[in-house]
C-alpha cells in the first residue's frame, strides 16, 4: 500500500505524525483534551481531534455537551 498523504506545507509524505495533547478551548474555558497531529518534518498541524481517551474532569456527569457518543 502506498502512502499518498503529503504535508500541505513541506510536501513530504506523512508516514509518521507527531501527536501532542492539546486542550480544546471554548470561550476561554478548557473543555476537552484534544490530540494534535503534526508533521514530523516541519511541525505543521495536520489535524486536531478530541482525544477519545481523554479523561474528563469530574465536573459534569452528563455526556450531552460532549461529542456525540458512537452508539450503534
Ligand atoms: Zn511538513
Amino acid at each position: 500500500m502506498l502512502h499518498q498523504g503529503t504535508c500541505p506545507k513541506c510536501g513530504k509524505r506523512v508516514l509518521h505524525v507527531q501527536v501532542e495533547t492539546v486542550v480544546g478551548m471554548v470561550e476561554n474555558e478548557s473543555k476537552a483534551r484534544c490530540l494534535s497531529y503534526n508533521c514530523i518534518h516541519c511541525h505543521t498541524v495536520l489535524g486536531v481531534q478530541i482525544d477519545p481517551r481523554g479523561k474528563r474532569r469530574p465536573k459534569r456527569t452528563t455526556d450531552k455537551d460532549e461529542a456525540a457518543p458512537a452508539k450503534k
